[in-house]
């Protein structure tokens, strides 16, 4: 799709940020373009029109900037998973490892009900910990995880491993 190429060369890669060693993708230079975050948001949205899927699961703080127009265009709902103690009601959390120490993630109880179709939504997959721990997080409430989107893949990092056989369907790869 000729779309890829403008999204692709809108993600600016800054070396040593948040540490040294690490290259960053940085999604903030794509929402400076209106084409470029149209295009991504449109490219989601067509694969997901029509697939009867009732819930998009945003991970912050990046999934939320993503999640929500696609929820809007395909007629679903919105479920923020956030940082420990930031969601006011009842939550159930997720806990999963990073390459240094570890992190959490939560969910308001009865926001999404048994046998909803979901779709779970964030900017990057690196080692996946991440998107895993969004998955069970929805299959405990028991939701069915249909797919799980990203703007970015890391391939070297074997994210896609992780997610125990869900597919998962990725823009851009960062080799
Ligand atoms: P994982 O759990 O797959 O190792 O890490 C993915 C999570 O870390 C995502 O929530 C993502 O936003 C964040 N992340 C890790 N590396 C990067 C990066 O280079 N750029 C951006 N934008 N996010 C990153």
């Amino acid at each position: 799709d000729p779309r890829i190429h403008g999204i692709r060369t809108r993600i600016r890669v800054v070396p040593n940020f948040p540490q040294p060693g690490i290259m960053f993708q940085d999604i903030t230079t794509l929402l400076l373009d209106p084409k470029a975050f149209k295009d991504t948001i449109d490219l989601f949205v067509e694969r997901y029109k029509g697939k009867n899927i009732s819930v998009v699961a945003g991970i912050e703080a990046r999934g939320f900037i993503f999640g929500p127009p696609i929820a809007l265009a395909i007629g679903a709902k919105f479920i923020p998973l956030r940082k420990p103690r930031k969601l006011p009601g009842e939550v159930i959390s997720e806990k999963y490892i990073l390459e240094y120490g570890s992190d959490c993630l939560e969910m308001h109880v009865g926001a999404v009900k048994p046998h909803e179709r979901a779709l779970v939504v964030d900017d990057l997959i690196a080692t996946g910990g991440t998107l895993r721990a969004a998955m069970n997080l929805l299959e405990r409430a028991g939701a069915e995880v249909i797919e799980c989107a990203c703007v970015i893949e890391l391939p070297v990092l074997k994210g896609r491993e992780q997610l125990n056989d869900k597919p998962l369907f990725v823009l851009v790869e960062y080799q």
